[in-house]
C-alpha cells in the first residue's frame, strides 16, 4: 500500500514537474518564426530591443544546423529558458540530438542558453574563442546572470552560467558528419572575445556582434579599428548569408553597410578631433552623415556614447 502511495505521488510530482518546465518555457519564442536560410541552416531572429520584460531577455539570433546525424547550435541566447525554448523550436524540426554548441561572444545575452543544452545532452561540446572562456569565468557570467534577471524582472531566474568547454584556434575547422564549421577569431572587434562562425557547405556567417543589421551597436568592450578589420576580413569570404548579432540576416550588404557606419562615425570622428573639436559639438556633423542609419533600433540612444568611444580610440591611436 505504502509502495502504491509512493508510486502516486512520485507520478503526481513528476507530473507537476513537467508542467512547470512547459508553463515556464511557453511563450518566449511563440510569435517567432524558425526561418530556413541555407540548406542545412535555421535561425531564430529575436527581439531587436534590449532585454525587457516584454520579451522576456530573448533578442538574439540563435542559428541551428541540422547535419546528417545531429544538430548544432550557435548561439543559444540569454537564458536557461530561452535555450529550453530554443530546444523546442528545434524539435519541431528534427528529432536528431544536439552534438555541439558554438557561443560568439562573452556577452551573455549569447551564451547564458547554453545551460538548457547542456542539461539537455550532457555529452554536448561547447566551443568558444579562448579569451571568452577566461572573461565568462572571471566575472562577465555572473554579471550577466545579473543584468538579465534585473531587466526581465525575473524571467531569467534559475539560470546559471555554463561555460564553453573547447577553446578554439584562429581558422580551425571543425568537422561534424557532413558539415564544416570554421572559426575566424578576432582580436579586439565587438570585445577582446569574438569568434565568427562559417558554415562552409552552407555559404553563411555568423559574425556574433561584429556585425549589427537595423540595430545600433554598443562598443563598450570593443575597438572600431578591429571591428573594420573583422568586417574586411568577414566581406572576402565564400559566404551567400550573413547572420548578424542582432537584426535580420541578409545577404554580404549587411557587412558593408555596417562596415560603413562604423567608417563614417571613426574617421570622422579622428578628422574634427584633429580640428581640436569636442565630442558634442562633433554629435550633430556625425549625425548628420549618417542618415542611412537614422531608422535603426535605438540610433538616438546610442550615438552619443558611441562617438565618446570613437574620439577616445582616435585620441589613443
Ligand atoms: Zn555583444
Amino acid at each position: 500500500m505504502k509502495s502504491v502511495l509512493n508510486i502516486t505521488l512520485l507520478f503526481i510530482s513528476l507530473t507537476l514537474s513537467s508542467f512547470a518546465f512547459a508553463k515556464e518555457t511557453t511563450g518566449i519564442m511563440d510569435k517567432y518564426d524558425t526561418i530556413k536560410i541555407a540548406e542545412h541552416t535555421w535561425g531564430i531572429f529575436g527581439s531587436l530591443t534590449g532585454p525587457s520584460v516584454e520579451n522576456k531577455g530573448f533578442m538574439n539570433n540563435p542559428i541551428f544546423v541540422i547535419t546528417d546525424k545531429s544538430v548544432v547550435v550557435f548561439d543559444p541566447g540569454s537564458s536557461v529558458q530561452v535555450g529550453r525554448a530554443l530546444l523546442e523550436k528545434i524539435r519541431k524540426q528534427t528529432d536528431k540530438p544536439v552534438t555541439h554548441v558554438f557561443d560568439s561572444h562573452v556577452h551573455g545575452d549569447h551564451w547564458l542558453g547554453n545551460q538548457a543544452f547542456f542539461e539537455a545532452y550532457p555529452n554536448v561540446k561547447i566551443y568558444a574563442h579562448p579569451e571568452m572562456i577566461a572573461e565568462a569565468k572571471a566575472g562577465e557570467g555572473q554579471s550577466w546572470i545579473d543584468l538579465m534577471e534585473k531587466l526581465t524582472e525575473g524571467a531569467t531566474t534559475g539560470t546559471k552560467a555554463t561555460y564553453p568547454t573547447i577553446a578554439l584556434k584562429n581558422n580551425q575547422e571543425v568537422k561534424i558528419d557532413n558539415i564544416t564549421i570554421k572559426a575566424h577569431l578576432n582580436k579586439h572587434a565587438h570585445t577582446k572575445t569574438d569568434a565568427m562562425y562559417q558554415i562552409i557547405e552552407d555559404k553563411v556567417l555568423i559574425t556574433g556582434d561584429n556585425a549589427f543589421n537595423n540595430r545600433m551597436t554598443r562598443l563598450d568592450n570593443g575597438t572600431y579599428a578591429g571591428n573594420i578589420k573583422a568586417m574586411d576580413l568577414a566581406l572576402k569570404l565564400d559566404i551567400d548569408t550573413v547572420v548578424p548579432g542582432h537584426g535580420p540576416s541578409g545577404g554580404k550588404e549587411i557587412l558593408g553597410d555596417f562596415r560603413e557606419f562604423l567608417h563614417i562615425v571613426y574617421d570622422t570622428s579622428k578628422t574634427l578631433l584633429d580640428d581640436d573639436m569636442e565630442s558634442f559639438e562633433m554629435k550633430p556633423i556625425i549625425v548628420e552623415k549618417l542618415k542611412k542609419y537614422h531608422g535603426w533600433e535605438n540610433f538616438d540612444g546610442a550615438i552619443g556614447k558611441l562617438i565618446s568611444i570613437a574620439v577616445l580610440e582616435a585620441e589613443n591611436e
